[in-house]
């Protein structure tokens, strides 16, 4: 038996952290930090939902000189609550409908915590088999709740945008591999999509982008009238909820034009592919489990902490083949068969455990609960708009409920105007919201998939709006 690695001078290894920290001062603090997280929590709808102060302001009260020394924890603490983590949009705030909200739900925040707190991390299969298959199941899990066919890969990310990239690196080597052909997509397409583009290299001539219908929707038959004519489009990008107005491009028909031709089609459902889990949207989903690749975005409306993105990939290998790296230094983790090394499936490699929060949510509340959640914000969406038309002296509705958006206009209201109200509720910290174009005109949007919002909060809102 070899004896034990004395401990470093000065560092008892019993019962400390890597810093010094006793064991009783971690438990003590490690309470506190709970506390102060469930106190936040359960009076989230008290605070304003979204705040800000100036560079300068935020720099007074964080700001100083590196500290040399030891400083008291429990101030420590306190100054990053009150200087930091008070200054920022909340997601989760029941009357927070700016962008898309993520209402995060307190079995994911603890998922979240376990894997920090064990500090896992998810990149070879050695080193973290067990973290490995918790997402696996994970992915497994939100496959069938999407009603996806099981099988083929998946792997978690930071987001929508790292997930889109992940999925568009491996569709153009598998159908554009010499980085040739061109991308068909429309003009409502998340922003995250041509970025990812530009990054693989697709030069904007190369980037076909075609008007949507008068649903903002992609019209099926533009893009077959388009890939008969360009033999160069090799990927197609549809949307599964656009984060403008909801709108769900016509899946099924654009699978039908594209499988036929080998074209890829990819589909960003970062906001809204959810839905799918409910029998009433089945319909307006078809075709999505036809998809070559599809992105669902966790951290919005799957009640998950930022971050956590997703990727699905049907076609047999094509994220292992785009993204395996076998350098001699990682040769002893190296994946036997029925393995999965997640760091070769994506462009991270040291990655977070995201699998486990996502495990925890649906093993804990079960996936009924987690659609009832769902439902509750497109509800939510259509008791909006019923509250914006009651008050037609006042408001125009622009694109009806879709998903859990509402676009609507102030009568009269134009840009400005609709700006100046944003920044009205938001500084008075009530609510937010937020604006924006259709089609060149300035629109108001409210998002409204936080299932502890109620028909008071959207009054509330519509009413101090409407005060402008
Ligand atoms: C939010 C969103 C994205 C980007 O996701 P991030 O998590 O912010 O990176 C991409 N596409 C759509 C449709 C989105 O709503």
């Amino acid at each position: 038996m070899q004896p034990p690695v004395p401990p470093a001078p000065g560092m008892p290894r019993d019962g400390a952290d890597t810093l010094g920290l006793p064991e009783a001062e971690m438990r003590r603090l490690a309470h506190r930090v709970a506390d102060l997280v469930v106190d936040r929590l359960v009076r989230r709808g008290d605070e304003p939902a979204i705040r800000a102060d100036s560079p300068a302001a935020l720099r007074e009260r964080l700001g100083g000189p590196l500290p040399e020394h030891p400083g008291d924890a429990d101030a420590a603490i306190d100054t990053l609550v009150a200087g930091a983590l008070a200054f920022q949009q909340h997601g989760d705030h029941p009357r927070y409908f700016a962008r898309v909200p993520g209402p995060s739900s307190f079995a994911a925040i603890l998922g979240e915590w376990l894997g920090t707190g064990f500090n896992c991390i998810a990149t070879s299969w050695a080193g973290g088999s067990g973290t490995a298959t918790a997402e696996l199941v994970a992915l497994d899990w939100l496959r069938a709740f999407l009603g996806l066919a099981p099988g083929g890969e998946g792997i978690l990310s930071s987001g929508g945008s790292i997930a889109n990239l992940t999925a568009l690196a491996a569709a153009r080597d598998t159908v554009d591999p010499g980085g040739e052909g061109s991308v068909l997509l429309s003009d409502q397409v998340h922003a995250s999509i041509p970025r990812a583009l530009r990054l693989l290299g697709y030069p904007a001539a190369r980037i076909r982008i075609l008007p949507t219908d008068g649903a903002l929707r992609l019209p099926a038959d533009a893009v077959a009238a388009t890939v008969a004519a360009d033999p160069s489009v090799r990927i197609v990008v549809a949307s599964a909820g656009t984060t403008n107005t909801g709108a769900v491009d016509p899946l099924a028909d654009l699978a039908a034009i594209c499988a036929p031709r080998g074209l890829w089609l990819h589909v960003d459902g970062a906001y809204g592919a959810v839905a799918a889990s409910l029998p009433e949207e089945a319909e307006r989903f078809r075709g999505l489990s036809s998809a070559d690749s599809l992105v669902t975005d966790p951290h919005k409306w799957l009640f998950q902490p930022y971050d956590v993105g997703c990727t699905f990939v049907r076609r047999p290998g094509a994220l292992l083949r785009t993204f395996a790296m076998a350098p001699e230094y990682l040769k002893d983790t190296a994946a036997a068969a029925g393995e999965t090394g997640f760091g070769n499936l994506g462009p991270e490699l040291t990655r977070r455990a995201r699998g486990l929060k996502l495990w925890l949510t649906f093993r804990m509340h079960g996936a009924e609960a987690i659609r009832a959640a769902i439902r509750r914000g497109i509800d939510l969406a259509r008791e909006a708009e019923e509250i914006l038309r009651g008050d037609a002296r006042r408001f125009e509705i622009v694109t009806p409920a879709t998903l859990a958006i509402v676009t609507f206009a102030l009568r009269g209201g134009d840009a400005a105007g609709h700006e100046a109200a944003v920044k009205r509720l938001s500084a008075e910290g009530f609510a937010t919201f937020s604006t924006t174009s259709l089609r060149g005109r300035s629109v108001l949007r409210l998002c409204t998939l936080n299932p502890l919002t109620t028909p008071d909060d959207l009054r509330g809102t519509i009413e101090r709006i409407a005060a402008g």
